[in-house]
């Protein structure tokens, strides 16, 4: 399947199946650059590059750079050293990065492609379920110790392919971390994506290739359909942080490490999912919602971990927080995202509840 994203000169095709490196070959064969620079994570690399590096044409010269696994890779240290490493390789405007990894390599080599020698162009070859959503849109970016994505550009990739068979090894909390951003997709677009969801993914061992195939298809639908109509993320394009405002905050709060960035989603959606029935009655039963995530493995309680005020000053420090207003995106329907600004006292006080029914 091949998705095209439209936006003008920057537009390009997302290839999805079980042969997709197949088009990366004839991508490179009629696009073939100087040299091409691979980068990817400890972990992908030794499970899969060879598979990569086959599909690579002999005549192109390439280097390859390896991080550290996961956000470990979004450092300025390890940009700092790529850009080190590519200046020694003597990578000039007509080379390719290619971004070999999940979100993480994803965001740190498109930062990379962005701002070497003033961008060069780079494609994604993404290896995890989540990456469907990171490597769409032209997001790019690196933490700062200060706090996640506070460095970044928008930068398009020429062309995403995903290569289904490597999402075989994908450890399962991975799976999971990734399928949240499908159910916010879905909850974001339309209700018969939702049921589907639903129906297809009942617990924890229905979660693999074949089940998430489609839904793979419509997260990506739909992050283009937000993403043509604003690139620059100036209005529409923020529902796509549908259960992040909560979620990036505990995301910092509890580290890294503790918690995936799908799992804070998560629980992001589900108080994003209460807030919309205070506000706007949604018809949703909170509780069966609870009850389907919980059998596919979610683990809800870790927000015990974090005091409501801690989250609260997390989300005001937020990048998209507007002058120390939090803004959410809540939904009136399925469907139907809106944006809502709720003061500090509402949100101590829901966010209370909320934890200490949880569990
Ligand atoms: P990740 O890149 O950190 O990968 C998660 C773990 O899975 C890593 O340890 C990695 O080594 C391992 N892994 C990757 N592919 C594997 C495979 N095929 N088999 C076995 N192990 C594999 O995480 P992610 O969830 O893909 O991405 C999260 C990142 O994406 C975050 O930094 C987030 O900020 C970013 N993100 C960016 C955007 C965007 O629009 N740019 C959107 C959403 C998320
Ligand atoms: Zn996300």
């Amino acid at each position: 399947k091949t998705i095209p994203i439209q936006l003008g000169d920057q537009s390009y095709l997302v290839n999805i199946g079980h042969h997709a490196l197949e088009k990366l070959t004839s991508y490179l064969q009629s696009n073939p650059p100087s040299k091409l620079c691979i980068i990817s994570d400890e972990t992908v690399s030794s499970l899969h590059m060879d598979t990569l590096l086959k599909a690579i044409p002999d005549s192109i010269p390439r280097c390859q750079f390896i991080t550290p696994n996961g956000e470990k890779a979004k450092s300025m240290d390890v940009y700092r050293d790529v850009l080190t490493y590519v200046i020694g390789e003597r990578l000039d405007r007509s080379a390719l990065f290619i971004a070999f990894g999940g979100g993480a390599v994803g965001d740190l080599t498109g930062f990379c492609a962005a701002t070497y020698i003033r961008g060069v162009p780079f494609i994604q070859v993404p290896t995890t379920l989540l990456a469907h959503d990171s490597s769409v849109g032209g997001k790019t970016g690196i933490n700062h110790p200060l706090g996640k994505n506070l460095i970044g550009a928008f930068h398009h990739p020429k062309a995403v392919f995903y290569h289904l068979p490597f999402l075989q090894t994908l450890p399962k909390r991975e799976w999971r971390s990734g399928f949240a951003e499908i159910i916010k997709a879905s909850l974001i677009s339309k209700q018969p994506f939702f049921d589907e969801l639903q129906r297809t993914v009942r617990d924890d061992y229905d979660i693999n290739i074949e089940n998430v195939v489609r839904p793979l298809v419509q997260g990506i639908e739909t992050k283009k359909r937000i993403v043509e109509m604003d690139e620059r993320e100036r209005g529409l394009r923020a529902y796509l942080n549908f259960g992040h405002t909560l979620g990036h905050a505990l995301e910092n709060e509890l580290g890294y490490g503790k918690i995936t960035h799908g799992e804070a989603v998560l629980i992001g959606i589900v108080y994003a999912l209460r807030l919309s029935q205070l506000f706007y009655n949604l018809a949703i039963s909170e509780k069966q919602f609870k009850e389907w995530v919980e059998r596919i493995g979610f683990d809800l309680t870790i927000i015990r971990k974090a005091a409501p005020v801690r989250l609260l000053n997390r989300m005001k420090n937020d990048k998209k927080t507007k002058m120390g207003k939090c803004n959410f995106v809540l939904l009136e329907k399925i469907g139907q995202p809106i944006l809502k600004e709720i003061d500090d006292e509402t949100i101590l006080q829901t966010l209370a509840t909320f934890i200490s029914d949880i569990g």
